[in-house]
């Protein structure tokens, strides 16, 4: 799947930040808090290395073997940030761990104590994002919102983890508006749960928002979007 080189990628991230600048006039809001983080899973590594030389510093996989390829290539070292954004299987932890600057994708106490457990064995704190399924589709991964605050009690007492703010994945939806009062609902939740002292100041990121509803997530407060298709997409 050939998507282009280094001038697509440079045009359509232009285009992409226009898109959210205006989504954040809108709103209110200020461009710089919000990051794109370029989901690579479509691409290989020429092409991951082209939307880097486009700019983009922060990428996402969702799974440890498409990314793989790419982390040997394009280590930490260069600079980029990796987000590891899919389900995480706790048998993969430790090929997660080092490589990826945040886990937007913790879903289960189990996984919280795994990755605590390695990461202090390592010397590492692993920023990390609750995953929460606001819409409860059951197809969808994450907490329900009900159990996010018993989680982040829990989640107090793990050293190995930085928690950092919540995520959610939309449902598919043909218009964006019908996904708004999810984006609003997992806002509304991290502004609660701040309230509640449970979540602390440094942890106001919200993940939320795809390429067919991320203009939606800016408004509603999203400070990462997660954008793969109309990146690196033919
Ligand atoms: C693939 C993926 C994205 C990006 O989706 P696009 O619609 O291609 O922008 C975002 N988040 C997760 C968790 C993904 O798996």
């Amino acid at each position: 799947m050939v998507s282009g080189g280094f001038e697509v990628y440079q045009k359509r991230l232009a285009e992409l930040k226009e898109r959210i600048a205006q989504a954040c006039a809108r709103a209110g809001r200020d461009p710089e808090d919000v990051k794109i983080v370029g989901v690579t899973k479509y691409v290989g590594v020429e092409e991951t290395r082209s939307l880097i030389e486009a700019g983009l510093h922060d990428l996402g996989e969702n799974r440890i073997s498409v990314a793989a390829p790419k982390l040997e290539a394009i280590p930490a070292v260069t600079g980029v940030r990796w987000h590891f954004i899919g389900h995480l299987q706790t048998n993969k932890v430790k090929d997660v761990l080092g490589h990826f600057a945040m886990i937007h994708s913790l879903d289960r106490l189990s996984l919280a104590k795994e990755i605590s457990k390695r990461a202090v064995a390592a010397g590492l704190v692993v920023p990390c994002l609750v995953q929460v399924n606001v819409s409860g589709e059951e197809s969808k991964g994450g907490l329900a919102p009900q159990e996010v605050a018993g989680f982040l009690q829990a989640a107090k007492e793990l050293p190995g983890l930085a928690i950092r703010g919540l995520m959610t994945m939309a449902p598919v939806a043909e218009d964006p508006e019908a996904v708004r009062p999810v984006f609003r609902g997992l806002r509304e939740l991290r502004d609660a749960l701040l309230g509640q002292g449970l979540l602390a100041a440094d942890a106001q990121e919200l993940s939320m928002g795809m390429s067919g509803d991320f203009e939606t997530a800016v408004e509603e407060g999203a400070t990462l979007v997660r954008i793969g298709s109309v990146l690196v997409k033919p």
